[in-house]
């Protein structure tokens, strides 16, 4: 018998394969994939990102109001499974846009305005201004500050490991606005422009050689009051949401080679490897291969059930299980490969195509062991609210940040 829901949802689906078959031509696709920087989105993908707003496909579970439909995550996932049928992007936003969905959450109506329709759209670049040489798995440490002057708060610090803001256009910051309270209760939270004369950006080399983080110096830097998210002081709070949306998005899924073959599926290329290599035969790295399949496998259905639980700009410890787990998955990943190539591992250069993914995936893992909060302070998380066992000792929380000793 056909439910009311039944209904609706059969109308949904009809509805969302009748705009891709008339919008998702060949050439759309065609075009996005052959242009994608490693930094910022290409022209033709923020046109199609902008044909996807317009539609109200990217944020289906957000209100009208804000580009979405109020839909229910039942019926978000029927547009997000339409979409990846079609290998089209964009919708799901509502779940994978860090900057988009932490504003939703805690923007002034002015700053929602002016930012979330670019942000959907990718036309503008993010950054995040949370580490600074002091203050990294201890956040609340921070001493970058802010200062109200009239209708703008004056921003003076330093932070470091700031991914992409050579090209961002704001960055999420966390600045110190109170000094006689303790540390946690005397931060706020802000969406800083960068394209100012008193942001600073020098780019640091890392391990894989690239070039994606900086250090950045900040000097009398602006940033109007209308930029603040959730309220004075309250900036903790909000940096727990954007959190939680950075390590589920972190726990999905990471990086895949830098030019390697991205089209197979990582389980395919493990199978694939061995077979090459004539090892697939081999009883105990047969079972390591499965193991890796079957932990990402459930690694990814544990984020679904994680992500099914939790409501608009609420956090959710199974988050930072999911990052932990993909943490290990990657690592063990990139020791499997470099296992199934054996002493080939140690060659490297475009002859070499196997053992260049293989040592770039074994420099990337840290990536998500390290940024976003690192496997110890994850495993902290989960000890203290999945599994209750007591709080570290923490000396310094409860007396006013200007008595805190700096290191
Ligand atoms: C690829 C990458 C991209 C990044 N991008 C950004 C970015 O865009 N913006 C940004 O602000 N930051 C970014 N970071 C920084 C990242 O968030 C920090 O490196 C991370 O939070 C750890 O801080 P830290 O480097 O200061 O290490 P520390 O906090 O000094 O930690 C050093 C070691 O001590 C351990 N440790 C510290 N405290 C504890 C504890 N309480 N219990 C157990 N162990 C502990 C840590 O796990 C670590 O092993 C990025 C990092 C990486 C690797």
């Amino acid at each position: 018998m056909l439910t009311e829901t039944n209904i609706a949802d059969k109308n949904l689906r009809d509805e969302v394969r009748s705009w891709l078959s008339e919008n998702w031509t060949q050439p759309k696709a065609a075009a996005l994939t052959q242009h994608q920087p490693m930094w910022g989105a290409s022209d033709e993908l923020k046109s199609w990102l902008a044909e996807v707003v317009a539609a109200r496909w990217a944020v289906p579970r957000w209100p009208s109001e804000w580009f979405g439909r109020d839909l229910s995550n039942a019926q978000a996932k029927i547009i997000e499974a339409e979409f990846a049928a079609v290998k089209a992007p964009g919708t799901g936003q509502d779940r994978t846009n860090l900057w988009a969905n932490t504003l939703l959450a805690g923007g002034t109506e002015v700053l929602k305005s002016k930012l979330i329709g670019p942000l959907l759209k990718s036309e503008i670049n993010m950054c995040l201004l949370y580490s600074e040489p002091n203050a990294g798995s201890d956040l609340a440490g921070i001493r970058t500050r802010a200062d109200r002057q009239g209708d703008h708060y004056v921003v003076n610090g330093q932070k470091v490991w700031t991914s992409g803001a050579m090209t961002a256009d704001y960055g999420m910051l966390i600045a110190r606005t109170d000094w006689d309270v303790p540390k946690h209760l005397g931060i706020s939270y802000f969406y800083c422009p960068m394209k100012q004369e008193g942001i600073d950006v020098r780019p640091l080399r890392q391990i894989t050689n690239e070039s994606h983080f900086n250090e950045v110096f900040i000097t009398d830097a602006h940033i109007p009051v209308d930029n603040m998210l959730g309220n004075f002081n309250q900036g903790w709070k909000m940096l727990q949401t954007a959190l939680a949306y950075e390590r589920l998005i972190m726990g999905e899924g990471a990086r895949g080679p830098r030019g390697g073959n991205k089209k197979a599926k990582d389980e395919e290329i493990l199978i694939a490897l061995a077979r090459e290599a004539g090892v697939l035969d081999e009883p105990k790295l047969r079972q390591q291969i499965a193991q890796a399949i079957a932990y990402k496998k459930l690694n990814a259905l544990n984020s679904a059930r994680g992500k099914a639980d939790i409501a608009q700009g609420e956090s959710s410890s199974l988050m930072s299980l999911g990052k932990l787990a993909m943490s290990r998955i990657l690592h063990e990943e990139a020791r499997l490969r470099t296992e199934i190539l054996g002493p080939a591992s140690m060659l490297e250069g475009s002859d070499y195509p196997r053992a260049e993914d293989a040592n770039f995936l074994t420099f990337n893992a840290y990536l998500t062991s390290i940024g976003g909060g690192t496997d110890q302070i994850q495993r902290n998380i989960i000890g203290e609210r999945v599994l209750g066992l007591p709080k570290e000792p923490e000396v310094d929380k409860k007396i006013p940040f200007r008595d805190v000793r700096a290191s």
